[in-house]
């Protein structure tokens, strides 16, 4: 073996010893009472032991010297293991849990350390491809890479596997370089092994152990870690740029100085723009998690606010609607003139109140069904129903309404009978009476008809009337909690613009549809239910 690369190897000890104190010591200082810096200081301690005993066994004149130093820096490399996994545990915050693990692998630990200096753990050191000191293994020593190496740090990689797979944000970024720093530490660390099962292999890449400490102490130093790919890509581009740069001072003619300086120039410049695209692609990800998080709160403070709403009418209307049935008996009663005679004048207004209170009782009705609605909670009772019974009755029921308005009311029925329908009874009666309702209320002249028809093995209520029509693009969005269409909303003033709304929400439970349609202003509107007969 070269003696300068023996050299070579002895100052690669010296330099992980040196940054290993440097790191050690910047990451407890930063945080002296934190677990996490305690036990990453303490394993920085024991690699420091093991490089600069290698430093020093490599620099040795004598078997003896040598031994004394290779048993010192297997102090250190039996203790890197346990120190490694205590500080990943702690990392993943499973430290508290794996207590009794961590308790016994400290004790496998100790019982290493107590034959460190035996012949059972280094036998000799001989002369091994060059090496005039290596040391040659002792049983323990085989179990010890076995049981340190393989079984302890095999279980923390998988441990930080599994905690990555389920975690987000800065967590996640940090385990990130945690990964880097073993896809470092593996091939620099286990470069120091082939020689001692004799396998002509010197360990030249002990010099990056300091990198992968880097690494870590970066990943709990900074609060802000700059995304890894960034960094992999700089590293790369930057690599390749070093080999070019090196190849364009080796050239050995003109020629290819400008054929090298060439490539070295173009390779920067695809270089430059290959990281700034990657740094752009990573902004916009980032801009892109930021607004999906502000998003998400939105949201979820939008549910909050409309749960709250929907409660509040929920309860208001509840509140709302004893109150107001005994003022309708009573008035009712007092009308029928159960409480005696009273005066055409008060009479009069008395009627006003009842006609107010039952106005305010469909309001509180309506409310109540779409809160209802809104939380889920409205559910449909299914039967075979008559409908031209049905629509007979109101119609028969509205009639004194639109007689008051001197408007006709009719309902057209069919020659054949029309198939049973299965639905839910007293919700079509509501959407019926309320499309009926409508058309009184929005027609000044002429009046409305009520039809029947099958279409398709579907059966259509058809409620049309010759009154104020409907602006054609407002037909689908009448539909709408709370809208109103500009010509009703002339006409008649107090209308909350629930009833179509609460009819559509009936309807579509039952899975059927219903929909709207109007030449335009003033010409009449026609409203349609159709519902399925099976
Ligand atoms: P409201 O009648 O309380 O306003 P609705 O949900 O029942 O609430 O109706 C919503 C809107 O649809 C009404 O404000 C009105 O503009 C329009 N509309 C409903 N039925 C008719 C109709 N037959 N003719 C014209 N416009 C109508």
């Amino acid at each position: 073996m070269n003696e300068n690369l023996i050299l070579f190897f002895s100052m690669t000890g010296l330099l992980n010893g040196l940054g290993a104190i440097i790191i050690g010591l910047i990451v407890f200082l930063k945080r002296k009472r934190s677990v996490l810096h305690i036990i990453f200081a303490l394993l920085n301690v024991v690699i420091a032991i093991w490089a600069l005993s290698y430093w020093r066994w490599l620099l040795a004149d004598n078997h003896d010297q040598a031994l004394f130093w290779v048993r010192m820096l297997s102090i250190g490399s039996t203790l890197i293991p346990v120190l490694f996994l205590h500080w990943i545990l702690v990392l993943i915050n499973e430290a508290e849990k794996k207590k009794l693990l961590l308790i016994l692998c400290y004790i496998m630990t100790a019982v290493f350390l107590s034959v460190s200096f035996s012949s059972m753990f280094v036998k000799d050191v001989k002369e091994v491809f060059g090496f005039p000191y290596w040391p040659e293994p002792g049983f323990i020593y085989h179990l010890y890479v076995l049981f340190s190496y393989i079984t302890l740090l095999g279980y923390g990689i998988y441990k930080l596997f599994k905690v990555y797979r389920t975690t987000t944000g800065y967590k996640r970024d940090q385990l990130r370089y945690v990964f880097l720093g073993l896809a470092i530490a593996a091939p620099a660390g286990f470069s120091n092994f082939p020689l001692w099962y004799n396998i002509n292999f010197p360990p030249y890449f002990n010099i990056f152990v300091l990198a992968y400490m880097s690494c870590y102490a970066y990943a709990i130093l900074k609060h802000r870690l700059m995304d890894i790919r960034i960094v992999l890509t700089e590293f790369l581009v930057g690599s390749i740029a070093f080999v070019l740069l090196i190849e364009t001072f080796l050239s050995r003619s003109l020629y290819e100085v400008l054929f090298r300086t060439t490539i070295f120039l173009i390779f920067c410049i695809f270089g430059y723009l290959l990281i700034k695209s990657v740094i752009n692609e990573i902004k916009r990800r980032m801009e892109l998690e930021r607004l999906t998080r502000e998003l998400k709160i939105a949201y979820g403070k939008l549910e909050k606010l409309d749960k709250a709403k929907s409660d509040f009418i929920s309860i208001a209307s509840h509140q709302l609607r004893t109150p107001l049935t005994a003022i309708k008996a009573y008035v009712s009663m007092i009308l029928e003139g159960t409480y005696g005679k009273m005066d055409r004048r008060i009479k009069d207004k008395m009627k006003r109140v009842f006609i107010s209170s039952d106005r305010l009782t469909n309001l509180v009705n309506n409310l109540l069904n779409v809160s209802r609605i809104e939380a889920g909670k409205m559910e449909v009772e299914l039967e075979k129903v008559d409908l031209e019974n049905i629509i007979s009755d109101l119609v028969k029921e509205l009639n004194v309404k639109a007689e008051k308005k001197a408007i006709y009311l009719k309902f057209k029925k069919r020659k054949r009978k029309l198939p049973d329908v299965l639905i839910d009874k007293n919700k079509i009666k509501e959407v019926i009476i309320n499309l009926i309702d409508n058309a009184i209320k929005y027609t000044q002249k002429g009046g409305v008809i009520v039809k029947t028809q099958t279409h398709d093995s579907k059966v259509r209520v058809i409620v049309s009337d010759t009154g104020i029509g409907i602006i054609p693009k407002e037909a689908g969005s009448l539909f709408d909690s709370f809208t109103r269409g500009q010509t009703g909303s002339l006409l008649n003033t107090e209308g909350l613009g629930l009833g179509l709304y609460i009819a559509k929400r009936f309807i579509e439970m039952q899975n059927g549809k219903i929909w709207a349609e109007s030449k335009g202003k003033g010409k009449g509107s026609t409203f349609y239910i159709e519902l399925p007969t099976k």
